[in-house]
């Protein structure tokens, strides 16, 4: 019976997907002995922050996640950060396997003039604003003006657009954090572009989440049906249509005849628009979209030009993962082989590996997949010296039993309020949290 012993860095679903695939390739010939490493004292990565907290059944995934840390063969790391606390080096050299899951958190730049001003900011600073991650709790987003634009076509741009144009009624019985609640009621803001470069067909925002938009009921969603009609057009044309490609023409179709109800709150779609320049008078006063055409399935620049005058511009256009000392990166994602970093007893997961794309169940395929890497690599069981010696003892390390008190303190903090939790924004009281 071989025993190995694996370092998971990343408690997101590609860290919890990847134990769970270890668990499932247990026999009677191995076992592996699973440690876990977080840069928080919080779990779960993006589905704690970075799923809108109106979309509450998409967290419960966390549930699985919880099954798979109460295995006996697993230990919990959290409040270590890999690079920082530990050395990537004393995993490799403790591990047979170490598996990098530290997703994806920087924002892409724009690359545009202006793109600093105050009233700029980052989907990636804006969604774990709202989602209460201790790191960006105390940013100061302006709300003040009444027109935001939202930069991107896919679903984290959606969800930025939607959490600005909602009633903030509709996020009271959430896990907003409070901070973030009050925000949103006193916010003046009503209306919100969302701009993308290139034609409604080649959006990447979901066919589900496109359904869900005209079930807002406070909120009108504007898509001008005629480039609905010219998309439908340009991909008939083609032939051969993608599922997905029809599905969400069929839900922006039914957004663009869906009656509108003359609220003041609104969410516009604007296609074929590239965002050249953000204009202001040292902050954020409007925002100029070159035009573009498609001409044989090419986006194409036609020379003229509009503009949005707003006071907040979100540029959600991808993320690339944050640097990691000891490890290398290669245009935005560690730099592997379908998983494997070359050369080492490096393998990686998630975001980390692929770059930002697919659901939280796209992770979970892949995790299996490495882990088959993994299994096909293994030889000799290192004899190690336990972790634990490298931690030095001043250091508070949030251990399963420390993340389940804190897990269990912001629940029933919430039970009064009928929410499903009120969440610890501070790391001081988040750490204080796990130790009562
Ligand atoms: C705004 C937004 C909304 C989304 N909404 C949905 C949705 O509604 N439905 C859906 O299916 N998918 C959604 N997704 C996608 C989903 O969240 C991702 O597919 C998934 O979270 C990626 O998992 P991951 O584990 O690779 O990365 P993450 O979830 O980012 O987890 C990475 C973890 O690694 C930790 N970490 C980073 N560096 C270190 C280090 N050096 N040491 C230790 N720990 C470290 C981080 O703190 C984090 O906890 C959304 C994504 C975003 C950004």
């Amino acid at each position: 019976m071989a025993h190995y012993s694996i370092a998971i860095v990343g408690a997101g679903p590609a860290g919890y997907f990847t134990a769970q695939a270890l668990q499932n390739a247990q026999n009677e010939d191995r076992i592996f002995s699973i440690d876990l490493f977080e840069r928080l004292p919080t779990m779960w990565g993006l589905v704690r922050s970075g799923v809108a907290p109106d979309h509450p059944k998409i967290k419960t995934v966390a549930k699985v996640f919880e099954k798979v840390a109460a295995e006996p063969n697993f230990r919990l790391f959290g409040n270590i950060e890999i690079g920082r606390d530990i050395d990537i080096e004393d995993l490799t050299s403790r591990y047979d396997a170490v598996v990098m899951c530290t997703g994806s958190s920087i924002g892409k730049k724009l690359g545009i003039p202006g793109e600093d001003f105050p009233g700029s900011i980052s989907a990636a600073e804006f969604v774990p604003w709202y989602n209460g991650h201790p790191d960006y709790a105390r940013l100061d987003i302006d709300l003040s003006g009444t027109t935001a634009v939202v930069i991107g076509a896919g679903n984290v741009a959606m969800d930025c657009a939607r959490m600005l144009a909602l009633n903030p009624s509709e996020l009271d019985p959430t896990d907003t954090p409070e901070y973030a609640l009050s925000k949103f009621h006193s916010s003046n803001i009503r209306k919100v572009y969302i701009a993308g470069r290139r034609g409604v067909e080649h959006a990447a925002f979901t066919a589900p989440e496109l359904r869900d938009l005209p079930k807002l009921e406070h909120t009108d969603i504007h898509i001008d049906a005629d480039q609905v009609s010219a998309a439908h057009a340009r991909v008939e044309a083609i032939g051969e249509i993608e599922k997905h490609t029809v599905s969400n023409l069929e839900a922006w179709r039914l957004i663009a005849e869906h009656p509108k109800s003359g609220h003041e709150r609104a969410m516009e779609f604007r296609f074929l628009s590239t965002p050249k320049e953000i204009k202001g008078n040292g902050k954020v006063e409007e925002v100029v979209f070159g035009i573009n055409k498609i001409e044989n399935g090419k986006v194409i620049d036609t020379g003229e030009s509009y503009s949005i005058p707003c006071s907040l511009v979100i540029s959600a256009i991808g993320y690339q993962a944050a640097p990691i000392n000891g490890v290398y990166f290669h245009n935005g994602i560690i730099e592997n082989e379908a998983g494997r970093v070359l050369g080492t007893n490096i393998y990686t997961v998630g975001w980390a590996k692929r770059g930002p794309s697919g659901v939280i169940g796209t992770n979970k395929s892949d995790a299996s997949d490495v882990v088959n890497l993994i299994l096909e690599d293994l030889k000799e069981p290192k004899a190690t010296m336990d972790i634990q010696m490298l931690i030095p003892e001043s250091h508070q390390v949030i251990d399963q039993g420390s993340w389940s008190k804190i897990n269990a303190a912001e629940i029933s903090a919430g039970e009064p309020a009928g929410k499903p939790r009120i969440k610890e924004v501070s790391w001081t009281k988040l750490l204080s949290l796990g130790l009562n």
